[in-house]
């Protein structure tokens, strides 16, 4: 096989500057999240604040003594999830889920439509198990912005991601599908917690990892949670506050940047994003990073790349001149470590309608990739570095999930490193592949909380 060509200084000229932030940019990131996570942690500055940190009233991590049946909801990501989880013990349990498709249609048109969508699902899925004569707890993973004022209330904030159905914002959650549920009147379910999928991935990974304080998701959208002092986190009510008492707080660190923070960073394309997403302004830090845009972000590269005669002769496809169909999917493929990887990006150009992609261009469409990764995984690490620091402590557990974090070869790797970069040698810390946190983790949370009532169910 012939040597490949080296990546065009042209492409690198334009792509560097934008994609590529060094360790002292990085950490003026750190201190501006700091802020906001401080903002949004006190009563007084909190409207102002870009990342909300929401007390979530999740304060007992599983000690591994959680037993009984639980359904769980999965709303927010990519699929519809339905699941029957038996917990049994100590890192043993079962469950059957079925996935639900939400139609376009739906996920953009009136909550109503939505929630009786959900329990149809539910209802369907109870019967197909025999379960329907049972009164089942559920915890009910809701991926979205959301208020709560306990565990079984959820405003919601804002829709994030593909979704924006009309009549729900500022509706607590959890009472729109039980609304839906009494309209059918055919099964009987006790909503017992609403959790974020970062909170479900926290209690999932701490389930066997006791020393796991921080939850995150790189897929669709992305967030995290981590422990905080309940004394810090000022909108936590409750009478009695002890120092060294717990509650997970979900950042909502992908509204990081909405009012300007990360405009020193943003890039010409990130605006593009954000101006044909379903939530201009919203969600920024966010767009930078995260399965649903990063494929969009390549993409807008590419095409600004082509009109300058940098790549393809100049001639863009039909198919890679429309918005979303460069997938985040083929960055993951793309940057495969596999021998013949110049190949596999023909294969993508070519599935996108680009004749006969050179050497040159295979070679340089995969540094566009690399590039855009390698800022998702610097900013990811940014965050989590800011937040290991802040609770201070030298050795942890990270619960991590996401198609992002699942299937690209080399986030992890990405984001270990610099991770390291930015914090001192003594801190220690690992990240954990947490096993199906919005299933087992609701379950989890709603088995916390049906302990907490002295429920019983096994
Ligand atoms: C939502 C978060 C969620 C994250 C990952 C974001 O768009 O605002 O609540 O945790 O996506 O699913
Ligand atoms: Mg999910």
């Amino acid at each position: 096989m012939s040597k490949l060509p080296s990546v065009s200084s042209n492409i690198k000229k334009i792509v560097d500057p934008k994609f590529s932030l060094d360790n002292e940019t990085l950490k003026e990131v750190m201190v501006k999240f700091e802020r906001e996570i401080k903002k949004g942690l006190k009563r007084s500055t909190h409207s102002s604040a870009e990342t909300k940190c929401f007390v979530t009233f999740v304060q007992d991590l599983p000690n591994g003594t959680e037993r009984g049946k639980f359904l769980a909801l999965d709303l927010g990501g990519t699929n519809f999830r339905v699941l029957l989880i038996h917990l049994k013990g100590e890192e043993d349990y079962e469950f059957q889920s079925k996935i639900f498709a939400i139609p376009q249609n739906i996920m953009t048109g009136l909550g109503v439509e939505l929630f009786d969508h959900i329990a149809k699902c539910l209802a369907e899925f109870a019967i197909e198990m025999n379960i329907q004569h049972e009164v089942l707890p559920l915890g009910f993973t809701f991926s979205f912005p959301c208020r709560q004022n306990g565990l079984t209330e959820g405003l919601l904030i804002k829709w994030t991601k593909g979704f924006n159905c009309k009549g729900v914002v500022n509706q607590n959650v959890v009472e729109l599908l039980e609304d839906a549920l009494k309209r059918r009147n055919d099964i009987k379910i006790l909503i017992c917690a609403i959790l974020n999928d970062t909170t479900g991935t926290l209690m999932s990974c701490a389930w066997k990892h006791h020393d796991c304080k921080i939850g995150v998701i790189l897929g669709t959208g992305s967030n995290a949670c981590y422990l905080e002092r309940t004394t810090n986190a000022e909108l936590f009510e409750k009478q009695n506050k002890f120092d060294d008492e717990k509650v997970v707080i979900n950042t909502e660190w992908g509204a990081f940047g909405d009012f300007g923070s990360l405009d020193f960073i943003t890039t010409c394309y990130d605006k593009e994003v954000d101006h044909h997403s379903l939530n201009p302004g919203n969600q920024i830090f966010e767009k930078m990073l995260s399965g649903m845009y990063l494929g969009e972000l390549v993409r807008l590269v590419l095409v600004h790349l082509t009109s300058q005669g940098h790549l393809f002769n100049g001639q863009i496809s039909k198919q890679l001149s429309t918005q979303h169909q460069f997938f985040t999917k083929f960055v993951s493929e793309i940057e495969t470590e596999a021998e013949d990887s110049i190949n596999v990006v023909r294969k993508v150009l070519i599935d996108l309608g680009i004749n006969e992609p050179s050497d040159e261009d295979c070679v340089n469409v995969r540094y566009v990739c690399e590039s855009v990764t390698r800022r998702s995984a610097h900013l990811v690490a940014t965050a989590l570095a800011t937040l290991i620091l802040r609770m201070g402590d030298p050795d942890i557990t990270i619960g991590v999930d996401g198609s992002v974090y699942r299937h690209h070869p080399k986030f992890d790797d990405l984001m270990t490193k610099k991770v390291k970069e930015l914090i001192p040698s003594n801190y220690r810390f690992k990240f954990v592949l947490s096993e199906d946190g919005s299933g087992r983790g609701a379950a989890l949370v709603a088995a916390v909380a049906s302990r907490q009532v002295q429920y019983t169910n096994s």
